[in-house]
C-alpha cells in the first residue's frame, strides 16, 4: 500500500533521521522534498502546499533545531500532520434508527456493491446486526443479479423489485420490509453511472430525501487519484454526505486521494476496501494509516486481527496437546489456516514496522503455504499423527502425492520437529533449556 510514497518520504527525511546535524537549510530542503513526494502521489497541490507550511510553522514554534532529538521530532511532526490530514479521529458509522438506514453512492465501478456486501457481512458478524441489502439500480438488472450474488455468499436477505423503475418506491418498500422483519440495518445501493450527471444526481437526491438515512457513504476507487476528489465533491454538493470509503487500496494507488479527500471535502474516510473478498474491509483509522505511509508498520491492527482469530477454546486444546506431546500435523493445519483468516500475507506483513519497506522487493506469495498444506494433506491419518513412522518409502510417496519433492518434505518434517521441541519447551516453562535449543 503506498509503497511510492513511502518511499520518497523515508528518502525525504533520511537526512534528519540519521546523526548529522540538522539545519535550518536542510530542514526547508526536506520539507520540498516531503511536498514533491506527496505531489508525485497525486495529492493535491493546495493540500500538498498547506501541508508543508504548517508542519514548517509547528518546526519553528517548537524550536525543532534546539530540541534534543531534532530528526525524531521532526518526523513525528509530519506523522502528525499527516495523520490530522486524514480526518485525526478515527470516524464511526452512525447506527442508530430502527431500523439503521445506509444509504451507498458513487460511480458505476467504484466498488458500490461489493462494499455493501461487506459492510453488511461486517455489521453481521462483528456487530451482531441484522442487515437486509436492498437494489435499487433500475436500470441494470445485471447489478441487481450481482447483489443477489454477493447477499448469498454472506447469508444476508437481498430485497429487490426487478418490475418496479421507482428507486424512491423501492427504498421505500424495503425499509418498510426490514420493519416488519426485524432488520435493524438497511443497506441501500443505488445506481451508479461511468460519469458524473444530472440524472443520475437527481434520482440519487431523491431517495436520500425520501428516505433521510442516517448514513450516506460515498464510494470511490482510490486507483483515480485527483478524480476521487473531483467526484467526491460533487456527490457531497448534492448529498452532503457523510463518510467516504475508498476502495482498491490493496492495488497499486499512489495514496493521493485518501491524503486529500477529507481536506478537499471535510468528510472523514470510514472505511477502506482492501480486497475483492468479502472480509477486504478495514475501519479507516488516520493515525494507523499515517504509520503506514511513513513505513512505521501498523502493529495495532496486526494485534488486533490476531486477536480476531484467536480462539480460546482451540488455543486450550492445543496447549494440552503440547503437553502431551501430541501435536501433529493435523493440529499445525489448523494452525495455519487461522493464520490465512488473517488476511493476506502481503498485507500482514506491511503492518510490521520496517518489514514493509525491507521486504517491498520480495514477492509475497499469498500460496505461501500451498505446499506445506499439499504435502500434509497428502499424509495419511496416522502419518499426520505420528510423524515419526515417515520413513524414506513414505517420503517418495507424499512427495509425488503432493506434487512437491522429498527434499521439501524432509525440510517440513524438521521444522515441525524443531518447532515440537521448542513448544514442549516453552510449555514447561524451560526458557533456558529453549535458548540452549536455539543455540543448536
Ligand atoms: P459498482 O459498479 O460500484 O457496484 O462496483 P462493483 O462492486 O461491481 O466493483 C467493480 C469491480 O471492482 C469488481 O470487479 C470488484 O470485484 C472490484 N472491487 C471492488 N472493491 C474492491 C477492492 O477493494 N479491491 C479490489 N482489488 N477490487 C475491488
Amino acid at each position: 500500500m503506498f509503497d511510492n510514497l513511502s518511499d520518497k518520504l523515508d528518502k525525504a527525511l533520511h537526512v534528519l533521521k540519521g546523526h548529522g546535524s540538522i539545519t535550518e537549510v536542510n530542514v526547508a530542503e526536506t520539507l520540498k522534498e516531503v511536498r514533491r513526494a506527496l505531489l508525485d502521489a497525486d495529492v493535491n497541490f493546495k493540500t500538498a502546499k498547506e501541508f508543508t507550511n504548517s508542519v514548517k510553522e509547528k518546526a519553528l514554534g517548537q524550536n525543532v533545531l534546539t530540541s534534543l532529538q531534532p530528526g525524531q521530532l521532526m518526523v513525528k511532526l509530519v506523522k502528525d500532520e499527516l495523520t490530522e490530514l486524514m480526518g485525526g479521529e478515527t470516524a464511526g458509522i452512525n447506527l442508530s434508527g430502527t431500523p439503521s438506514v445506509i444509504l451507498m453512492s458513487g460511480l458505476q465501478g467504484s466498488g458500490k456493491t461489493t462494499f455493501s456486501g461487506k459492510l453488511a457481512n461486517y455489521l453481521k458478524t462483528k456487530k451482531s446486526k441484522k442487515p437486509l441489502l436492498v437494489a435499487c439500480d433500475i436500470y441494470r438488472p445485471a447489478a441487481i443479479n450481482q447483489l443477489h450474488v454477493v447477499g448469498d455468499q454472506i447469508g444476508v436477505e437481498v430485497y429487490s423489485e426487478p418490475e418496479n423503475k421507482n428507486p424512491v418506491a423501492i427504498a421505500q418498500n424495503a425499509i418498510a420490509h426490514a420493519k416488519q422483519n426485524g432488520f435493524n440495518v438497511v443497506i441501500v445501493d443505488t445506481a451508479g453511472r461511468l460519469a458524473i450527471d444530472e440524472a443520475m444526481m437527481a434520482e440519487i437526491a431523491d431517495v436520500h430525501k425520501a428516505i433521510n438515512p442516517q448514513e450516506t457513504l460515498f464510494v470511490v476507487d482510490a486507483m483515480t487519484g485527483q478524480d476521487a476528489v473531483n467526484t467526491a465533491k460533487a456527490f457531497n454538493e448534492k448529498l452532503n454526505f457523510d463518510g467516504v470509503v475508498l476502495t482498491k487500496l490493496d492495488g497499486d494507488t499512489r495514496g493521493g486521494a485518501a491524503i486529500s479527500i477529507k481536506s478537499v471535502v471535510d468528510k472523514p474516510i470510514k472505511f477502506i476496501g482492501t480486497g475483492e473478498k468479502m472480509d477486504a474491509i478495514d475501519v479507516f483509522h488516520p493515525a494507523r494509516m499515517a504509520d503506514r505511509i511513513l513505513g512505521m508498520g501498523d502493529v495495532v491492527s496486526l494485534v488486533e486481527r490476531a486477536q480476531e482469530q484467536f480462539d480460546e477454546e482451540e488455543a486450550r486444546k492445543i496447549q494440552k496437546k503440547i503437553a502431551k506431546n501430541q501435536f501433529g500435523f493435523d493440529d499445525f493445519l489448523s494452525q495455519i489456516q487461522q493464520v490465512k483468516k488473517m488476511g493476506s500475507m502481503k498485507d500482514l506483513v506491511g503492518m510490521i514496522p520496517g518489514a514493509g519497506k525491507a521486504l517491498k522487493d520480495v514477492d509475497i506469495d499469498d500460496d505461501a503455504f500451498k505446499g506445506i498444506e499439499a504435502i500434509i494433506h497428502s499424509m495419511t491419518p496416522t502419518e499426520r499423527a505420528q510423524p515419526a513412522v515417515i520413513d524414506g518409502s513414505r517420503k517418495k510417496r507424499i512427495a509425488s502425492g503432493s506434487g512437491t519433492s522429498v527434499q521439501q518434505v524432509n525440510q517440513l518434517l524438521k521444522q515441525f520437529d524443531q518447532m515440537s521441541k521448542m513448544m514442549k519447551m516453552m510449555q514447561g516453562g524451560g526458557g533456558k533449556k529453549m535458548m540452549q535449543a536455539m543455540g543448536k
